[in-house]
């Protein structure tokens, strides 16, 4: 506790009836009712910043499950001043801050002990302007979508859950089977408003502040928070048309998905493995074709070499939000609320095969769950051009993702999160790496290697933007 002589310099906010402050000397939030001095007042809020313990709870989990650190205050933003206005008085008062999109990270990475959580989701305003929208941070794809939708216009790349916030992926990358045409969510944001660690409101692109911009893009929340984004639209199609197509081996998959990457065929491609009771694997190529018709199937299929096809027809909005349905199940059973020690490896094209053969016999029930979900699909390393989104040197990387679920019955997610470990050794052994979500356990050391030459301009780009560290520890790369 500080003496009672030091309380004069604590620093107050009011925001309705609370008082929060930070004591100078342990650097731990105060209220009103603790601290019993005088305050300096903060700069009035427009939203609200948050001391209840519902609101701190929340902010203290993630989508992962695994792992728990409780802030001391959680900010809902009425507006942007809000964000620059607390992140500056962290930066003063050398308390960390981390931004919160929808929380589906599953290792801790929108957390931060005994700091701040920047709720962005009162920030989720959405304007369509023709070929683009101006968009929140905190805005989800879903809610995107919508309001694009409306005016006939799409974002040309979505993730396969359209739940995420707008910000939190544009933090990390971005992927969906849209990949192979229009590169990751990343790579189709045209400028970003966002507040630096040092609390100043800057509006980055390609040709303005370009080391912000490439240190935000796949960033992963180390040089500023996305308070909105200009998001690129393309029309949107009316309808697609699926096929899920079966083949009876691995390599028969990748050759197919392959090949029509790189002929563009589909306007969406991804791939799953599933294990069937028996133990055998099944090997999906999901491919799509917009506004298509059953007298396209033997142009679009005709020569794929399949041993079996299911075939249907969906609203694009409908085929977009394919994810929403299936969580409804998964939240029924219970899984959706359990731990998610996920991984998304990147295996490099020439290895591909190699590596998941290798992994395919550790991915027993015991250690993925009872509704994991595995995905390997092509990207196209070269469609990728954010510099902080790490792929395989090759021509293609796969995306491997494996989605477990610590199941009543399976292995605990500390040795789900082993496995990811050791998954992603193997994978680097061979030239590979990881996708910057999931829970993997990673050193400083990890990092640096990680993001490889592209390294010194992020690291630059920390000391110019965030030079007191404060922005998202939970990351644990500076
Ligand atoms: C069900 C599910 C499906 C998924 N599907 C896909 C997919 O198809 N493709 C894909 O690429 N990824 C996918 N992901 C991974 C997803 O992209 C990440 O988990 C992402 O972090 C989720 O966004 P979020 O809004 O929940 O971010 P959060 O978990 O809230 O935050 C992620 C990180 O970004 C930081 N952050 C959040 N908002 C901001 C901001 N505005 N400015 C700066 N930093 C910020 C946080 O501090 C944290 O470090 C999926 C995850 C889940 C749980």
């Amino acid at each position: 506790m500080p003496e009672p002589g030091r309380r004069s310099v604590i620093t107050g906010l009011v925001t309705g009836a609370l008082v929060l402050g930070l004591d100078p000397v342990s650097r731990t939030w105060v209220t009103a009712a603790h601290a019993g001095g005088p305050f300096d007042r903060l700069p009035p809020l427009d939203g609200r910043l948050r001391l209840d313990a519902a609101a701190l709870d929340a902010a203290a989990d993630d989508f992962g499950h695994i792992v728990s650190r409780r802030p001391r205050a959680v900010l809902e933003p009425g507006s942007v001043r809000d964000v620059a206005a607390m992140v500056k008085y962290c930066r003063r008062h050398g308390v960390q801050v981390a931004g919160r999109g929808q929380g589906h990270s599953v290792h801790g990475q929108c957390q931060v002990a005994g700091g701040l959580v920047v709720d962005l989701g009162t920030l989720d305003a959405i304007e369509i302007r023709g070929d683009r929208a101006v968009v929140g941070g905190g805005a989800t794809w879903l809610a995107l979508v919508r309001a694009a939708l409306a005016e006939g216009r799409t974002p040309p790349v979505l993730t396969d859950y359209l739940g995420l916030s707008v910000g939190g992926t544009l933090s990390l990358g971005g992927f969906g089977g849209a990949v192979g045409h229009h590169g990751a969510q990343v790579d189709n944001v045209l400028e970003l408003t966002v507040v630096t660690g040092k609390g100043e409101l800057v509006t980055c692109s390609p040709t303005r502040r370009r080391d912000l911009f490439d240190a935000v893009r796949g960033g992963l929340g180390q040089v500023g928070i996305i308070v909105e984004a200009v998001v690129r639209l393309t029309p949107a199609p009316a309808a697609v048309r699926r096929y899920n197509l079966t083949y009876p081996t691995l390599e028969a998959l990748t050759a197919v998905q392959r090949r029509m990457v790189d002929e563009g065929r589909f306007g969406y491609l991804e791939g799953s493995l599933s294990r069937a009771e028996d133990g055998s694997w099944a090997y999906v190529m999901e491919a799509v074709a917009f506004d298509a018709t059953p007298a396209d199937d033997e142009r679009l299929i005709g020569d794929l070499g399949h041993a079996s096809a299911a075939i249907d027809d969906l609203p694009y909005f409908d085929f977009l939000n394919r994810i929403a349905p299936v969580v409804e199940i998964l939240i029924q059973l219970g899984e959706w609320a359990r731990p998610h020690p996920w991984i998304d490896a990147f295996l490099p094209g020439s290895k591909t095969e190699e590596l998941v053969a290798e992994t395919l016999p550790e991915l027993t029930p015991e250690l993925i769950g009872q509704s994991a979900v595995i995905l390997l699909y092509p990207i196209p390393t070269a469609r990728v051009r954010a510099p902080l989104v790490r792929l395989a040197e090759e021509k293609h990387t796969f995306l491997f993702g494996l989605l477990r679920t610590a199941s009543p019955g399976s292995a605990d997610a500390a040795t789900m999160v082993a496995a990811n470990r050791a998954l992603y050794e193997r994978v680097r052994a061979a030239g590979g790496g990881r996708y910057a979500t999931g829970a993997v356990p990673f050193s400083r050391d990890d990092w640096r290697r990680h993001f490889g030459d592209a390294w010194p301009a992020f690291r630059a780009a920390k000391r110019t933007y965030d030079p007191a560290n404060i922005l998202t520890p939970g990351q644990g790369i500076f």
